[in-house]
């Protein structure tokens, strides 16, 4: 069941990557799995999904332990409290939401005690909604500066979560949005940021192409 509704989202993918001349290796699928338990995710896992965004620092450490004969590799994509980064830092290889500068300080406090160079996207309020995460544009250069200058973080690329739609062609703006801040981020500070997480199960292929090179997919294949 799960291995079917992969290949058919791999079909979806490799056709979208086409139309926008793009190779498949250049998008990374990741089964966003905070509604599936462990059983489905190793099930995922065997039908060939490598990484797993988790969205509950709780749940995710849950699952981690449960899945520990696995080598997964965990991402975490959800609004992240400061107070949970020592849990989960020494576990995931990249942290999609940051954004703020006193969860940048924690991160980078964490993974100096673990000799780690923590990588992270920043993640952007594309649609200025109260109610989600993501710092706001006009705020974003000045995160990403202090960013810099923290030594145990990297800043891969941005993340965003855009407003529901209907119709996935009204998300495109947003994500036309997204790729031209992490251009003129690339621009201003002469820096290479090789990621963008954008598209879910319902937009995943207009996301691709705009650029995407993370997109995040959960119900698509657990529900
Ligand atoms: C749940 C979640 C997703 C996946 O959403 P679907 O619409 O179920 O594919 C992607 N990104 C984040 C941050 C999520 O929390």
């Amino acid at each position: 069941m799960i291995c079917h509704k992969i290949q058919e989202i791999e079909q979806r993918l490799a056709r979208a990557c086409e139309r926008a001349g793009r190779k498949r290796e250049e998008v990374l699928l990741l089964g966003a799995s905070k509604y599936a338990n462990a059983e489905k995710i190793r099930e995922a896992y065997q039908c060939g999904v490598r990484v797993f965004g988790e969205s509950r620092a709780q749940d995710f450490l849950k699952k981690f332990e449960e899945l520990k004969d696995l080598p997964i590799d965990w991402h975490f994509i959800g609004n992240l409290q400061t107070n949970k980064v020592k849990y989960i830092i020494d576990k995931v290889s990249l942290i999609h939401s940051l954004d703020r500068p006193s969860l940048a300080e924690e991160i980078q406090k964490r993974a100096e005690r673990l000799g780690k160079v923590q990588d992270v996207l920043i993640e952007v309020n594309v649609g200025k909604e109260e109610t989600k995460g993501g710092v706001y544009e006009e705020d974003l250069e000045k995160l990403f500066e202090y960013c810099l200058s923290l030594k145990n973080l990297r800043v891969l690329g941005l993340m965003a979560i855009p407003p529901h739609k209907e119709n996935p062609e009204e998300v495109r703006p947003y994500f036309v949005k997204l790729r031209k801040l992490k251009e003129k981020l690339e621009e201003l500070y002469k820096i290479k940021l090789p990621h963008l997480s954008m598209g879910m199960s319902e937009d995943f292929e207009v996301a691709v192409e705009e650029g995407a090179t993370i997109v995040r997919i959960g119900s698509a294949i657990f529900s």
